[in-house]
């Protein structure tokens, strides 16, 4: 394993990595920096929570010069949350160094943003349509642009922005150095990739587990007019550090701030009904941990890497399992656990087993910590406490990031079972790797299908694949271990019966 100081970071940007708490370099770090550093091309795929920002914010920050005044460098983002996250970010690792950075995004005046590119900007965070409008009022020039990295890009790729990018592009030096980051590669970013990257690097991280494994999950059964109520009684017992409760409508969201605010609760919303400014205002005091409780809509949560999160509450069901996975992906980030706790009203217990089964996860009723703590030595015969065998968060794959949530949760872990008490779920065959696919029998998909595109999009030979399982909205193959990494790659974003796929190792 390498460490940052084998990565030979300036002393500046070592420092504010230090103060920062990081000890060692997250894979795509660890992977991404060193070419980066080297003046290469990189294309990084990875998911979110993987620690991107600093995988090419630190090869960036490095190079650019302080004394000289022209923007030097250039980050696209596809939403204005995103942006000003990135900004955020790369200021922290900047925290040492003479360098400005600059967010510019829609939905705020354009005019500031155009002074404080006049007062001098080193690197400019973007969206695209905001740069592209500056760059026609000749209020950002990019020749002198020479390090350029689109992130997210596949989000790009969603609202329809590739050709704005790719305008953008062209206006930066020929000689520039670009980085791609992504989640997915589509075809669309591959040929971006391939018309607008010299020789680049590849730089793949495959995630071992969906990252539902880090979150302990449960659920609340209550009629529709009790849960409000419901929900306050929850929040009271869990006493979380942060919160967010999802939310299916706009006007539900609103609602639900509302009557939270009579009881007397801070809570904030965010949904898309806001103004862009109390958007930003929510995002920034929910990030800053001023305040604790928010409620959202999917949307308007999209994408966003919230720290010290410790609970999701579905309020209202979600929609699909995907959405499931989504929402309470927000919690347990970065080897961390979380809490996960869904309401569902008695008729849509179904739809409940559903997700439960399309995720292959158990999800037992809430029980208040102090009924989680009286449970468990009679369930385990050992002192000291714990949850139910049945609810016992699943503790994340050894991460040994730590920070001040852990810290902060330090208390509560040590009433925690250990890893090595939980059932562990059914064994994969030694030698063989089980991948997740996001389609299954709804979208048509049979097995014939998945078999043709293992051994002809894959190029696996028959034998290496040798289960395959189609659920109603899922499916789950198992491979030869060593191949598994190059079948994500071929085979995550490609499309399979009209629908594109997102393929990536599943949960042993
Ligand atoms: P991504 O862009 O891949 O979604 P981010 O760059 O937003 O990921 O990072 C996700 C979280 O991980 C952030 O809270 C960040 O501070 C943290 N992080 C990044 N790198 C490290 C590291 N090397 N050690 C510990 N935490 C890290
Ligand atoms: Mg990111």
């Amino acid at each position: 394993m390498t460490t940052f100081k084998e990565l030979g970071l300036s002393p500046d940007i070592q420092k504010a990595i230090d103060e920062l708490g990081f000890t060692e370099p997250s894979p795509i770090q660890e992977e991404g920096i060193p070419p980066l550093l080297a003046g290469h091309d990189v294309i990084g795929r990875a998911q979110t929570g993987t620690g991107k920002t600093a995988a090419f914010g630190i090869p960036m920050l490095q190079y650019l010069d302080p004394d000289n005044d022209e923007v030097q460098a250039v980050v696209l983002t596809p939403t204005r949350e995103l942006c000003i996250q990135v900004t955020q970010a790369l200021r922290t690792y900047a925290e040492h160094l003479d360098i400005e950075i600059v967010a510019v995004f829609g939905g705020a005046p354009i005019r500031s943003q155009q002074s404080q590119l006049r007062s001098g900007a080193h690197v400019v965070v973007a969206t695209v349509g905001r740069m592209k409008d500056l760059i026609s009022r000749r209020s950002l020039v990019l020749t002198a642009a020479r390090f350029v990295v689109l992130d997210e890009a596949d989000e790009m790729l969603d609202l329809g922005f590739l050709e704005d990018v790719e305008k953008i592009l062209r206006m930066c030096p020929s000689g520039r150095q670009t980085a791609l980051f992504s989640a997915t590669m589509p075809p669309p970013i591959q040929r971006l990739a391939e018309g607008y990257m010299y020789d680049p690097i590849m730089v793949s991280i495959t995630p071992e587990t969906l990252t539902v494994d880090a979150i302990e999950q449960a659920y609340v059964e209550v009629s529709g007019r009790d849960k409000t109520d419901k929900l306050v009684e929850v929040l009271e017992a869990e006493d979380p550090e942060q919160a967010i409760m999802f939310c299916r409508t706009k006007l539900g969201c609103a609602r639900l701030e509302r009557d939270l605010r009579n009881r007397g609760l801070g809570v904030k919303a965010l949904h898309g009904d806001l103004s862009q400014g109390s958007r930003d205002g929510v995002m920034i005091s929910f990030k800053g941990r001023r305040t604790k409780l928010l409620v959202a809509t999917d949307i308007a949560a999209r994408g966003l890497d919230i720290e010290h999160v410790t609970h999701i509450i579905n309020y209202d069901l979600p929609n699909t399992s995907e959405t499931y996975v989504h929402r309470i992906g927000r919690t347990g980030r970065a080897g961390r656990t979380g809490r996960a706790i869904t309401f569902v009203t008695p008729a849509q217990r179904k739809d409940l087993e559903q997700i439960k089964s399309d995720m292959k996860i158990s999800i037992m009723a809430w029980e208040t910590p102090e009924e989680r703590l009286e449970h468990a030595p009679r369930l385990r015969g050992r002192q000291g406490g714990g949850a139910p065998l049945d609810e016992q968060p699943a503790t994340s794959n050894g991460d040994p990031r730590s920070g001040p949530a852990e810290d902060r949760d330090s208390s509560r872990d040590s009433d925690r079972p250990e890893k090595t008490d939980r059932p562990e779920p059914p064994e994969v065959p030694e030698g063989r790797t089980k991948l997740f696919i996001n389609r299954g029998k709804r979208s048509g998909i049979t097995e014939d299908d998945l078999r043709w595109a293992l051994q002809e999009g894959a190029v696996l030979p028959e034998e290496a694949v040798s289960e395959i399982r189609i659920l109603d909205r899922f499916s789950f193959v198992e491979i030869d271990s060593d191949r598994a990494e190059k079948t994500v790659e071929f085979l995550d974003g490609s499309k399979l019966k009209g629908s594109e796929i997102r393929v990536e190792v599943a949960r042993s």
